[in-house]
């Protein structure tokens, strides 16, 4: 059987497998040191207009010369990736993800417009970080990783502000459970359910 790259010069027949085969060229074998070179080359090359630039130019030849196949392989590939670096993220990073996706709901988005004062994602990670990742509920305590929400010390329904003095983080079942009512209020009917 005659393999047509039988037929020509070892360097062409190289050349051609990369552009052809995609990713199915043999990777190049990097030293950690030279890996977090790449990692640190790539990230400043996203940062300014021409990299990006030069970033989407390579997506869309990789797009072009790389099978179905290598594509269905690579998003596995990625899936598996991600899955793995969404494990072993630090709590803090956990509970810096619960406190954005809280920032980016569609409810939260509804009542902040219609309040005055506003605050930024920034100002929410810092007030996580003061309340040592726990849920401000005296008595709770519960680690704001499993879940967190924005919770309005005076409730935005009876004329508090989206300032974030007027914020703490809340465990969903304690955001619940106080509803429209200040921490004071709140504590004072758990204590009266408990006595009576
Ligand atoms: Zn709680």
């Amino acid at each position: 059987m005659i393999d047509k790259w039988d037929q020509k010069p070892a360097e062409s027949h190289c050349q051609d497998i990369c552009a052809t085969a995609g990713g199915n060229k043999p990777k190049r074998v990097l030293t950690p040191e030279q890996k977090a070179r790449q990692k640190t080359v790539r990230a400043a090359r996203l940062k300014t207009p021409e990299g990006r630039a030069l970033h989407a130019a390579r997506q869309r030849t990789w797009y072009r010369n790389t099978s179905a196949e290598q594509k269905a392989r690579h998003l596995v590939w990625m899936r598996a990736k991600h899955a793995r670096l969404r494990r072993n993220r630090t709590p803090e990073q956990r509970a810096e993800q619960r406190v954005r996706e809280a920032t980016t709901s569609h409810a939260y988005h509804t009542r902040k417009r219609s309040a005055p004062g506003r605050h930024t994602a920034a100002d929410l990670v810092r007030l996580c970080a003061q309340q040592g990742g726990r849920c401000a509920a005296p008595h709770c305590g519960a680690s704001l990783t499993v879940s967190c929400t924005i919770d309005h010390k005076l409730p935005l329904s009876r004329g508090g502000s989206n300032y974030p003095d007027n914020l703490q983080l809340l465990c969903k079942s304690c955001n619940d459970s106080k509803s429209a009512r200040t921490m004071d209020e709140w504590l004072q009917t758990r204590k009266e359910t408990s006595n009576g």
